[in-house]
Parts: structure tokens; C-alpha cells; sequence
């Protein structure tokens, strides 16, 4: 076993790291303030592979895998939460649906252009009555004719203030919950396509997030995505892919806690000797880098398994569950390090906290995690 990164992986790292300090770093903060990150910011990602770093090269994608992805996120995470969201969004969810279930045609339709960075995809899954429990959606879709008629309100949704592309989810049979429903490719100009205004969130600000209602959507019958009422089970297979790329944002906002309240602990005086020269910061210290090196490994074993074409979905979820913990964790701990200097937006840590708890909710909350590995443990069987 190698603990070593491949040279190709270190020399995309060295890549990811430089931009996201260079074009990234600097503008966090008002991005965080504004609520927005510049499509011109987005357009260079797309330039760089990062808005299709899953996609294969004959999509125009990058082709990197779940380990290049990890890399990625975690490099962006580290200067900027949701930036990072946006990224996990897009290729975590919405190119990952596409990945999962889209025919040849469909593929060679939708993928190039989101893979350039040319378009921002998202994913609705998440409704105002199911979340958590999200096979209980009541969206309906209903054939007529050539066309799918959809009808329903959606919750949530990353990315849908620009995004060109949704992939929703709706129910398409009664006869069973999580084998009654089917996915849709929706273009962002379908008629009854209506677009709510941004939530006003705790973090994650820099990445957009609406409420989406569908008003009698008409898409042609070719936009059923995969098969009829197996939408909900190849929603769990996005899931579990995604919830590596959420595992490594945590990675990204838990390293960068750590290396700030490294930074300023030892400019920092306090009875005659810098922070970090005190023990018990020492303690705290050691602690985040221990946690934050043990939840990438995680991540890495996940992004490996996919890599391999194997399952992982208990790795995924102990990966997503224990980073995206211990990201909020360390994140707490930064801010007690430097003190009231860390409870102002002078020092980044406050931010990386508030992106941080939402890595504890979003593609299932830490109970669904811990759901899930239960599930497995007792063998009362997976998806
Ligand atoms: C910023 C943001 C971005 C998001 N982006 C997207 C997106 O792009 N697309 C999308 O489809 N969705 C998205 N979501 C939705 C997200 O996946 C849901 O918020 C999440 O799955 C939790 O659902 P909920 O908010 O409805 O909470 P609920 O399901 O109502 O849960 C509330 C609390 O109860 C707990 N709980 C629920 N059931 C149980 C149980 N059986 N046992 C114990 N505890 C339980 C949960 O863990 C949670 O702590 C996003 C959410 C946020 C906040």
C-alpha cells in the first residue's frame, strides 16, 4: 500500500493549490458578502478541468477521477467553502447523475458543455417536505403524449440561480416508494421552470442556493434520464459517489482551521511568548492535524474504491461523516485559538466554520451517515 500521491496527482495539486491561492484567496471574503462567485471565476475552473474533472476526455472532460476530485476540492475548499459547492454540485451531483444513467445520446447532448465550463449544472432531489427521507418527493411526472408533464416544488437546490441544466427527480409510479421515481433532464428555459430567490444561509454564501417550483414542465420524452423508476436508486449511487467530494471539502475547510490558527498562533503573543509556545494550544493543534490527516485518508480510501469500479458506500458515508465532524470541529477549535481576532472576518476561520457545519447536513446529514453504516453493520442490507 502507498501513501504517496502519484506524480500526476502532486503535479495537479501543485496546480489546484496555486490557483485557488492566486484567484481565489483573495476575493473569498467578498464573495462570502456578496452571495456570489464571478462567472469569470467560474469560466477559468472550466479552463483548468475543474468543472469536468469526472468526465472522461472524449466529453471534453478531464478524466481525473474521485482522487483528482478529492484533490481538487480539497485544494479549493481550503481557500473557499463555496466555491468549492458549487464545484460539488456540479460535478458531485448533476454531471454525476448524468454519469450515472444518461444514454449515448443524452451524454454527448449535455456533458460537453457543463464539462467546459460553459454551463453550471444542479441536482433537485431535496423538496420542501422530504429531505432526509427523500424518496417520500411528491414532484410528479406524467406522460402525455411525447411529453413529460412535470409538476412540484423543489428545496435547496445548489447552483439553480445559473444553472443552464437541472436533473430532477419526480415520482412516475405509486407502486413503490423508492421504485416509483425517474429522473428528468430539464434545460433552464422549459416554461413553468420557476427559479425562487437565494436563501439568506449561515454559510456556504458564496454558493448560491433556491427553491425551485415546476409549473406544468414540458420536456420531451428523451429527457427521462436512465430508467423509468429507477431514478431514486441511481440518486443513491450519485449520493454515494458525492459524498467523497463533500468528505474532501471538509478535508479542505479542517486543513485550512488548522494552518491559520498555525499562522496566527505564532505571530501571537500572549504572557511573554507566542500561542503556540503554550501547551494547551499545542494539544488543540496537534489534534486538528491528526484529524485532518486521518479524514483524508478516508477520503482517499472512498475515492480509490471508485476509482476501481467498486462500491463504496460505507467508506463513502464514514469519510463524508467523520470529515465533514471533524471540520466543524477544528474550525471551533481555530477560532478559540485566536481568540477574539477569530471571531471577526479579519482572520478566515469564522468563515471556514460557518461553510463547515453545512458539510454535517447537505447529501445527508450525520444521522443518515450514521444510518447508513448501521445499516451495513447489521447487514439489514444497503441501497
Ligand atoms: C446549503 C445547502 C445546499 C443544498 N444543496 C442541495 C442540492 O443541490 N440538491 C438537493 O437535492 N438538495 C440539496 N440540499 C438539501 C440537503 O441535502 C438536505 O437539507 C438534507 O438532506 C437534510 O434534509 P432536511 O434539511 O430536509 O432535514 P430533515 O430531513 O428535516 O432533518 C432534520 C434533522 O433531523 C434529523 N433526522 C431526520 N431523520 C432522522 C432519523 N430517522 N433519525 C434521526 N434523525 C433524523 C436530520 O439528521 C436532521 O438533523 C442542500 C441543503 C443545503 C442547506
Amino acid at each position: 500500500m502507498d501513501f504517496e500521491l502519484p506524480d500526476e496527482m502532486v503535479a495537479l495539486r501543485d496546480m489546484a493549490r496555486r490557483f485557488a491561492a492566486e484567484e481565489i484567496a483573495p476575493h473569498a471574503r467578498a464573495w462570502d458578502r456578496d452571495g456570489e462567485i464571478p462567472l469569470e471565476t467560474i469560466k477559468k475552473l472550466g479552463e483548468l478541468g475543474f468543472m469536468g474533472v469526472l468526465v472522461p476526455t472524449d466529453l471534453d472532460g478531464a478524466e481525473l477521477g474521485y482522487l483528482g476530485n478529492s484533490i481538487v476540492m480539497e485544494e479549493v475548499a481550503r481557500q473557499c467553502g463555496g466555491t468549492a459547492l458549487m464545484l460539488a454540485a456540479h460535478n458531485g451531483l448533476c454531471l454525476g447523475h448524468l454519469l450515472v444513467a444518461a444514454n449515448d445520446e443524452q451524454r454527448k447532448k449535455y456533458i460537453p458543455p457543463l464539462a467546459r465550463g460553459e454551463m453550471i449544472g444542479s441536482w433537485c432531489l431535496t423538496e420542501p417536505g422530504s429531505g432526509s427521507d427523500a424518496a417520500a418527493l411528491k414532484t410528479t411526472a406524467v406522460l402525455d403524449g411525447n411529453e413529460w408533464v412535470l409538476n412540484g416544488s423543489k428545496m435547496f437546490i445548489t447552483n439553480g440561480h445559473r444553472a443552464g441544466l437541472f436533473v430532477v427527480t419526480a415520482r412516475t409510479s405509486e407502486e413503490s416508494k423508492t421504485r416509483g421515481i425517474s429522473a428528468f433532464i430539464v434545460e433552464r428555459d422549459a416554461k413553468g421552470l420557476i427559479i425562487g430567490p437565494k436563501e439568506d444561509k449561515m454559510g456556504m454564501r458564496a454558493s448560491d442556493t433556491v427553491p425551485v417550483t415546476l409549473e406544468d414542465v414540458r420536456v420531451p420524452k428523451e429527457n427521462l434520464c436512465g430508467a423509468l423508476n429507477n431514478g431514486f436508486i441511481d440518486a443513491l449511487t450519485v449520493l454515494e459517489r458525492g459524498r467523497i467530494t463533500i468528505g474532501a471539502l471538509s478535508v479542505g475547510l479542517a486543513r485550512g482551521a488548522l494552518e491559520e490558527s498555525l499562522a496566527y498562533g505564532k505571530e501571537r503573543e500572549q504572557f511573554g511568548k507566542p500561542l503556540v509556545a503554550h501547551q494547551t494550544i499545542q494539544m488543540l493543534l496537534a489534534d486538528m492535524a491528526m484529524e485532518t490527516d486521518a479524514a483524508r485518508l478516508l477520503v482517499r480510501r472512498a475515492a480509490l474504491k471508485q476509482d476501481a469500479g467498486e462500491s463504496s458506500e460505507m467508506e463513502s458515508s464514514m469519510c463524508k461523516l467523520f470529515a465533514s465532524e471533524i471540520a466543524t470541529k477544528a474550525c471551533l477549535n481555530g477560532i478559540q485559538i485566536c481568540g477574539g481576532y477569530g471571531y471577526t472576518k479579519d482572520i478566515p476561520i469564522e468563515r471556514l466554520m460557518r461553510d463547515a457545519k453545512l458539510c454535517e447536513i447537505g447529501e445527508g446529514s450525520s444521522q443518515v451517515q450514521r444510518m447508513i453504516i448501521s445499516r451495513r453493520l447489521l447487514d439489514l442490507g444497503g441501497k
